[in-house]
């Protein structure tokens, strides 16, 4: 039994860390013991319990295969996984409590195998069951009440780790995919954003520049430039107001995708960037400009190369005297 995806807990854990590839560790450590318990019972005679763990190989053995062969699971892995806790329960039925020491590996199996509620329930089902089983077949009640709290103590901690897990992979991507400075996404996440293929919704791309920024550093030093780099930031998402998605692509560019957004319509939000940025206070009473590029790019079209042609605009916005808007047609302010 495989796992079916790279998830655990709803989050993507990283290649050596990865679900599937314990997941293929353990069906493969499973296809080599089942044989043992096959030989084993059909030697006591007990032929449905070597059976059922024939069948139980052949099935853990074609899932392998199918998902080395293609990433696929034809047999899900959780229904793999309930029969895998029914053989060690009818293990514990027929040939005694010393069997139920597997349910420890099979719950923590659970967790790479199946969705991390789905592994919760199943592990909170079979420990009432090992319970219940393992009272009928040895009638030692504080055997069984022990066999049950250490199975809740496994599930709670496998719990507890894996939402751990998640939370610090969460972190992960933010310090990834945003730039430190000005809390913007960064040129990663645009780029992933570009490989992924662009935006299903077409829209506009805006290339912002700040005029002149090297003398702003050499004029009032890199800590001031900074300051301004952050409230420039903080201005745009102030004029954005939750649409589109700000990006700081190089130290003083950043990128804004405006989804679903006609190409006059992103002009003007240009313009209103442009002029917002223009007339705020900054530090030091800095004269602070921005110039824009805006391109229309198209569903399923190639963002990058719509950022390098708003970026052509930005280039002429530039050569025309700066802190203007520009497009492929027009320039919108002209100093
Ligand atoms: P233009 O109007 O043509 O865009 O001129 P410019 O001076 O803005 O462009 P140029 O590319 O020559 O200079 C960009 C400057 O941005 C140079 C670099 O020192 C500064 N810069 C880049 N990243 C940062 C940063 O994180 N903080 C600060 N303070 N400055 C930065
Ligand atoms: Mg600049
Ligand atoms: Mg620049």
């Amino acid at each position: 039994m495989v796992g079916k995806s790279d998830f655990i807990n709803g989050f993507k854990v990283p290649g050596a860390l990865g679900a599937p590839l314990i997941a293929k560790y353990i069906t493969s450590i499973s296809l080599f013991i089942l044989p043992i318990a096959i030989v084993k019972y059909a030697i006591k005679g007990n032929y449905l319990l070597s059976g059922y763990f024939v069948v139980l190989s052949a099935v853990m053995a074609f899932d392998l295969w199918a998902h080395l062969k293609s990433r696929r699971l034809p047999i899900n892995a959780t229904m793999v996984l309930i029969a895998v806790h029914i053989g060690d329960l009818m293990l514990v039925a027929n040939h005694g409590i010393s069997s139920a020491f597997w349910a420890f590996p099979i719950t923590i199996a659970g967790f790479f195998f199946s969705a991390h509620w789905v592994a919760l329930v199943l592990g909170v089902a079979v420990a009432v069951l090992e319970v219940a089983v393992s009272y009928w077949a040895a009638q030692d009640f504080w055997f069984s009440f022990r066999l049950g709290m250490a199975l809740i103590t496994t599930i709670l901690f496998m719990r507890y780790t894996l939402v751990t897990i998640g939370r610090l992979q969460a972190q992960l991507t933010d310090t990834l995919n945003y730039d430190a400075l000005t809390g913007c996404r960064n040129r990663r996440a645009f780029m992933a954003m570009e490989q992924k293929g662009g935006l299903g919704s077409g829209g506009v791309v805006l290339f912002v520049d700040i005029d002149h920024f090297k003398e702003i550093n050499d004029r009032y030093g890199h800590f001031v430039g900074d300051d301004i780099l952050r409230n420039v930031a903080g201005l745009m998402r102030e004029v954005l107001h939750g649409e589109g998605l700000l990006f700081r692509i190089g130290g003083e560019e950043f990128a804004i995708v405006l989804l679903k957004m006609p190409e006059d319509m992103g002009m003007r939000v240009a313009e209103r960037i442009r002029q917002v940025i223009s007339d705020a206070a900054m530090p030091e009473e800095a004269r602070v400009t921005v110039s824009i590029g805006v391109e229309i790019y198209r569903a399923h079209g190639d963002l990058g190369a719509a950022l390098r042609r708003a970026d052509d605009h930005l280039y002429r916005a530039k050569q025309a005297g700066r802190n203007q808007v520009m497009n492929s047609r027009h320039t919108l302010h002209r100093p």
